[in-house]
């Protein structure tokens, strides 16, 4: 039995969460869910968008898996994301994104994992004006050697344990010399401990228009927090949209599941949010639970409905009866 926090979140949180608990359950393995709030809706109930006991839940399962939270607007509120990152040292994002065969774009083998720095860099948090006019602004990154050679590390052993051939570090030491130049300096160190895996090195700009011709060059990219922030959302366009891309938030003793997407406030409510992304997150934390037969059941049963083109959201087929509760049920039925 594994202990997992279910924070089913803002929107489409929750008739999301619903669908992929559901399949979860019934992938055959064993968790125990300790329900917790956090975001808009924790605000209404509790006056705080993180209270103390969803933090309290996290500190002992070390396992989370989460829904989209919308970011409270405002002065005094942090993203509760980056809070729940740093509180536990959440350093790796990793965001596969894979074509679908029943998914039309416009290349049909995208296999592209980005593992994103996910604590430093630019989104650190140190913002501020220059000037009491607030007409100049400056916002500073931080890059460690220590968080550099970690992340990449991180992507080498992926690669290693996932049978990847090849990373690439995504970069712009060319301009930003001190941080850019840091990380890529630990990045040549640490694959220089793995001959096996292919090693590339990109500037990130040239690896955005290489990424949309030749999306196949690319296996997995390890980079900066805003880069890789930036990239994901590319890649997730070259295989069909947000709506299908996990996130997993990797620390070196917990981690979070989650969608890449947000709480969608336009279509909440309404049956029609495609549950695929955090159901491909619940299959990576199965993963890393060590359930790996559930993880590969259930990823199973999601490939034969996405891909099948029947019961799925409207986002996948516009011509579909069908919304969020008939796909996550199709989903349980094509595992029984
Ligand atoms: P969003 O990702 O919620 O939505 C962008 C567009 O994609 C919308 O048109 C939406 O309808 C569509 N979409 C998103 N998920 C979908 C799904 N599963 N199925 C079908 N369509 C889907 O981004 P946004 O509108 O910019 O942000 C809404 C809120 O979510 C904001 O408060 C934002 O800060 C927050 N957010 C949270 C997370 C997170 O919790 N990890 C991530 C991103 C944004």
């Amino acid at each position: 039995m594994h202990n997992v926090t279910l924070i089913k979140g803002d929107g489409i949180g929750p008739s999301i969460m619903d669908a992929a608990v559901a399949v979860i359950n019934a992938s055959g393995a064993k968790i125990h869910w300790h329900e917790a709030d956090a975001g808009m809706s924790a605000y209404e109930r509790t006056g705080t968008p993180l209270p103390d006991a969803t933090m309290e839940s996290i500190a002992q399962t070390r396992v989370a898996f989460k829904g989209p939270l919308t970011t409270m607007v405002g002065e005094g509120f942090r993203s509760i994301n980056v809070e729940l990152r740093k509180q536990y040292d959440l350093y790796a994002n990793v965001r596969p994104a894979k074509s679908w065969k029943g998914v039309k774009t416009r290349y049909d083998d995208v296999d592209i994992v980005i593992v994103r720095e996910n604590t430093e860099g630019l989104y650190v948090g140190l913002e501020h004006y220059l000037t009491p006019a607030k007409d100049i602004a400056e916002s500073l990154a931080v890059v460690t050697k220590a968080g550099s050679e970690r992340i990449v590390e991180y992507a080498f052993k992926y690669a290693i344990d996932n049978n990847r051939q090849k990373v690439t570090v995504c970069h712009k030491a060319n301009i930003l010399k001190y941080t850019q130049g840091l990380f890529l300096r630990a990045a040549r160190e640490i694959a220089a401990k793995y001959p096996d895996i292919e090693f590339d090195e990109k500037i990130v700009d040239a690896a955005c228009m290489h990424m949309v011709m030749k999306p196949e060059q690319f296996d997995v990219v390890v980079t900066t927090n805003m880069f890789g922030d930036i990239l994901s959302d590319l890649t997730a366009g070259l295989v069909g949209g947000l709506g299908l891309i996990p996130g997993a938030n990797i620390g070196v003793d917990a981690a979070l599941f989650e969608a890449v997407h947000g709480s969608a406030p336009d279509i909440a409510g309404k049956n029609i949010a495609n549950p695929t992304a955090v159901m491909m997150g619940g299959v990576m934390m199965l993963n890393h639970l060590g359930e790996h037969e559930a993880a590969t059941r259930m990823q199973n049963a999601i490939e034969k409905v996405v891909n099948g083109g029947v019961y799925v959201t409207p986002d996948l087929n516009p011509d579909s009866k069908y919304g969020t509760k008939e796909m996550g049920q199709a989903i349980v039925d094509a595992m029984s």
